[in-house]
């Protein structure tokens, strides 16, 4: 795929990395084989994170007086573009980097985010998103997990579900209802909660591929103390907005990159077959890589997605898709079970691709946005 033009700043960035990137860390090195086991390539992913925040690189695109060397999302979106290119499979639990990190350096409380973003940067301390509940997925103005003020602050008590990366986090972002059920999106407020308090359970729910990314967390009676409100009191819908332009929007720029770097692999490697599905593939790709970059641009400037959202999320569903067909039409061992670790991780990334028209809301849901916020259909 061509590069883009990053603008001046970010540029002269991708440069001096991409002359890092020439003698890899071993940290790197070590991240590029497929790893099968989950727990392994959590770890591999935060030690590589370590390397990359002390020499500097993913401590650009982040605020100075929160840890980070300032410049924009357009410095991350080359850092993560740029390990991709060099082989990093996956951003693993750093997905929420991109998800979760520009909303809480926006919203958050600064005394609080300067001593938690660096800990998110450097791999040591990572932060899950607990919208979803198991009556409140699609509708999730129907928020039933609730906040109540006591002394020292709020306790909450909710059952979240479907939480990526709970088990491996030391934080949450919990959406909780601190206004009546009839109130909806208007009464609820975004808390960080710390899933080491008293009164957090979490249990993995295993996947069909294997993977424990997924979550139940059960709140019982959780003190949340002062200062770990994201955003304003009864705000928590502005606090959701604005994740979701980034999980629909920018979050496909640097999920792309590493579906790329997945094909140019198999077609160095093996004897792909089915033209047609590598061609739908790349098209695929291509349309992502577009209205991804789009996206970036615009937050770049300040600017929000809102429901334009939806066609980079669709893009990016349908290209995660497309490139595991081609994957499984070109290699059966994907099918019929071989168990070394490069197989393993490939049946994982197939599997996958089947929920992606999911999390961030249903594939259903984005053509719905779209039909009544874009093409105000009755
Ligand atoms: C891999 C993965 C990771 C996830 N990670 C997180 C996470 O970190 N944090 C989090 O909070 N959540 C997460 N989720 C949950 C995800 O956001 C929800 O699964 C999603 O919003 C759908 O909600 P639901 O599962 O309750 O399905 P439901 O809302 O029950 O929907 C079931 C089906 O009905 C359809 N449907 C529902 N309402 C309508 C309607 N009004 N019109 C048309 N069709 C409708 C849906 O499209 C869907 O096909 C994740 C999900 C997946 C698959």
């Amino acid at each position: 795929m061509p590069r883009l033009p990053w603008g001046d700043d970010a540029s002269a960035y991708a440069a001096a990395f991409e002359v890092w990137l020439a003698s890899p860390p071993a940290e790197l090195r070590a991240a590029t084989r497929p790893i099968a086991s989950y727990e392994e390539r959590v770890a591999v992913t935060s030690a590589l994170m370590r390397v990359l925040f002390d020499e500097g690189w993913a401590r650009y695109g982040w605020p100075t007086q929160l840890g980070g060397l300032g410049g924009d999302i357009l410095h991350r979106a080359a850092m993560w573009e740029a390990l991709a290119r060099h082989g990093l499979p996956a951003m693993a639990l750093f997905e929420h980097l991109e998800v979760l990190a520009p909303t809480l350096v926006a919203m958050g409380e600064p005394g609080f985010l300067a001593e938690v973003l660096p800990q998110f940067l450097r791999g040591e301390q990572l932060w899950s998103q607990g919208f979803s509940e198991p009556e409140s997925g699609s509708d999730l103005a129907a928020v039933r997990t609730r906040a109540v003020a006591v002394d020292g602050g709020y306790a909450i008590t909710g059952r979240k579900i479907w939480t990526s990366w709970a088990r491996y986090a030391t934080w949450c972002l919990v959406l909780a209802r601190t206004g009546t059920v009839a109130s909806r999106h208007r009464g609820l407020t975004a808390f960080a909660v710390d899933l080491r308090s008293p009164g957090v359970e979490v249990r993995a729910i295993e996947q069909a591929n294997g993977t424990d990314e997924l979550a139940e967390v059960t709140f019982d009676d959780v003190l949340v103390g002062p200062g770990r409100i994201v955003g304003e009191l009864n705000g928590g819908w502005r606090v959701a907005m604005h994740i979701l332009s980034h999980e629909r929007g920018t979050f496909a720029w640097f999920r792309h990159n590493f579906l790329y770097r997945q094909v140019l692999d198999a077609l160095a490697h093996g004897e792909p077959a089915g033209d047609a599905l590598l061609g739908d593939a790349l098209l695929d790709l291509a349309a992502v890589r577009a209205s991804s970059y789009a996206a970036l641009r615009s937050h770049a400037a300040d600017v929000l997605l809102g429901a334009r959202a939806t066609f980079v999320k669709l893009h990016l569903a349908s290209s995660e898709q497309a490139v595991q067909n081609w994957r499984l039409a070109s290699d059966a061992d994907l099918a019929v079970g071989i168990q070394d670790d490069e197989a393993a991780a490939q049946r994982q990334d197939y599997l996958f691709s089947r929920i992606v028209t999911v999390y961030g809301g249903s594939q259903q849901m984005q053509l719905d946005t779209i039909a009544k916020q874009i093409l105000r259909l009755p």
